[in-house]
């Protein structure tokens, strides 16, 4: 029988090698992890050290002792490999408990070593004794008992990516002080920054000092005082190091196999690198992106597992291509969740992929049922054809399963036509009848249909200096709350009667407060003989972004 063996035995690893075994019992399996723990909860971490998961043993959703009694599994905790040799087909490991070296050989070689934490060469930061980065067990130890026993009281993170925006929560759980620091304008990279916005405001109701577009550019004081690029100087008692991971490549790399421009291992759609000997699957390797067919690098939780169980059928003959990953993911914000699936605009553009989007701002259930609760969100899509290219969604109720259920649709090549079509589970308390994906789905097809212009939130300010008309079609009652400087306001139930205002010679913009009464008046203006464009997400869009 083959000889499996597999380095590292978390998410990927421990997967596969459960997975061999159902395929075939007689199979020998060798995982060779680092660290002390296999197939624990990576994703678990921060709610431990928020005081959410009460149990540290929680954290171990299988232990070396279980996978061992019930698969047979040969498992070399505590151990590291430290070379690859193709040619012999072994690998060089070392007890990292004894100091022990020795070789093992294999059949074939599983690789799933993960990704690990970017530490930026910042002035000092490598005399800062209290500046944690976050990606296993120990990591975590040694933070919760930090705050155990050092008491802090200000917290910095820096990186606002799903895991340094979970840590702000956390942090706030256990009563500190926390600044949020990230050098792009917008936190939750995943997001488009109108969507990111409504996750500030969150985090700033729950008194984070939200610090965006600076990066800290020294550690003094052993990292007591973070320095920031214009000059401002942190107190940080405890500092998180959240600047983002990138692929364990180094033994791969060495071995002589390809990684690509992401860093990640290069895999062929069965993840065989190209020693046909050595798979490759997790955080490090690269993926094709399943809705732009380019190369990435997506280092989540889904993809390592499905990864696992399809390169043990791989290794056993049952042929199953990995189909790429869109990157669909959410992280709980306090009250919000903010997922997202797919491309957004940030990235077609990028990309040079001509899109279209749409924005809505429905309730997450029936609006006379009590407790629906407001929920953004925004398609993107092919204006030509109804392709969808990705989604987000950042509100307290439903955000997960409408992403859920678009990240459906992606993988089954649907359109936004077929949103439309889409039967959803409806009672009052849960959706509404039109559920928002299918209000997504009507909106994104009246582009497509040619029966609404869009125009985005973001253009508005440079189209009114520039001497557009922008109509704001909601009542005068409304505008005391606030709205888009320049633009003059007819309400729609009076559009009708005040035609005579509205030149025909140049192009009319209209807008309302989520941009469904807009579409109302540009079906009207359009009927009438205008180039008229509607304000996607209507003056709320528009309002997060300021
Ligand atoms: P890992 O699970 O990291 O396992 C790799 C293992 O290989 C490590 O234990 C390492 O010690 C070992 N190893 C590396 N090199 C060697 C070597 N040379 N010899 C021996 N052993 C080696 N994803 C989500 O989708 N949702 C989430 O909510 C989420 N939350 C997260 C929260 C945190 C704090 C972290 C750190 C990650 C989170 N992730 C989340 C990401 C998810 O955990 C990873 O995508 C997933 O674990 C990747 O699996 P993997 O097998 O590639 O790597």
């Amino acid at each position: 029988s083959k000889k499996i063996v597999i380095v590292g035995g978390v998410a990927g690893g421990a997967t596969a090698a459960a997975r061999i075994s159902r395929l075939d019992k007689q199979a020998h399996v060798v995982v060779f992890e680092r660290g002390d723990h296999v197939s624990y909860a990576n994703c678990g971490l921060p709610y431990y050290i928020g005081g959410v998961i009460k149990e540290r043993d929680a954290l171990f959703v299988q232990t070396k002792e279980k996978l061992t009694a019930r698969y047979g599994f040969d498992i070399r905790a505590l151990t590291e490999v430290t070379a690859i040799n193709r040619d012999q087909k072994t690998v060089s490991a070392k007890n990292l408990a004894t100091g022990e070296t020795y070789e093992e050989r294999y059949d074939v070689l599983v690789l799933s070593p993960g990704a690990k934490p970017v530490v930026p060469p910042i002035p000092g930061i490598n005399e800062a004794a209290n500046a944690f980065t976050l990606r296993n067990v120990p990591d975590t130890d040694k933070i919760h008992d930090f705050i155990e026993k050092k008491k802090p009281q200000n917290a910095v993170i820096i990186g606002g990516g799903f895991i340094g925006v979970e840590m702000a929560e956390s942090l706030r759980e256990r009563h500190l002080n926390v600044t949020l620091i990230e050098k792009q304008e917008q936190v939750m990279a995943p997001l488009d920054p109108e969507l990111a916005a409504l996750v500030h405001d969150q985090l700033r109701l729950n008194d984070v000092n939200l610090v965006l577009g600076k990066g800290v550019s020294a550690f003094e004081q052993e990292g007591t005082v973070l320095t920031l690029e214009d000059g401002t100087k942190l107190q940080s008692d405890l500092t998180i190091l959240a600047i983002g991971v990138r692929p364990e490549n180094e033994l791969a790399k060495a071995a002589g196999l390809d990684i690509g421009e992401t860093g990640g291992i290069v895999v062929n759609q069965f993840l065989q690198t190209k020693d046909e000997a050595i798979y490759a699957i997790g955080d490090a390797i690269e993926v094709m992106d399943r809705v732009s067919g380019r190369s990435v690098h997506i280092p989540l939780a889904w993809p390592a597992n499905r990864q696992g169980r399809i390169v043990a059928d791989n290794i056993f003959g049952k042929k199953t291509p990995y189909k790429g990953t869109m990157g669909t993911g959410i992280a709980k914000v306090f009250d919000v969740a903010a997922a997202a699936t797919g491309n957004n605009e940030k990235t077609l553009k990028k990309y040079g992929i001509k899109y279209a989007a749409v924005h809505i701002h429905p309730s997450s259930n029936a609006g006379y049922y009590p407790g629906g609760m407001p929920l953004a969100m925004k398609l993107t899509f092919d204006p030509e054809n109804g392709t969808i290219f990705g989604a987000q969604a950042v509100g307290a109720k439903g955000a997960d399963k409408r992403i859920d259920v678009i990240a459906t649709a992606i993988a089954g090549g649907l359109t936004v036509h077929d949103l439309q079509d889409l039967e959803l589970a409806y009672a009052p308390p849960f959706s509404s009848a039109k559920d928002p994906v299918n209000m997504l789905g009507y909106a994104a097809a009246n582009i497509v249909d040619g029966e609404v212009q869009p125009v985005y939130a973001q253009e508005v300010d440079r189209i009114v200096q520039n001497g557009g008309l922008l109509i704001d079609v909601r009542d005068p009652m409304e505008r005391d709350a606030g709205f888009i400087e320049g633009s003059v306001n007819i309400p729609l139930n009076d559009l009708k009667d005040r035609l005579a205002e509205v030149p025909k010679d140049k192009p009319v913009y209209v807008s309302c407060q989520v941009g469904m009464r807009g579409y109302l008046a540009s079906t009207l203006l359009r009927q009438e003989g205008y180039d008229v464009h509607n304000v996607s997400g209507g003056y709320k869009t528009y309002a997060a972004m300021k």
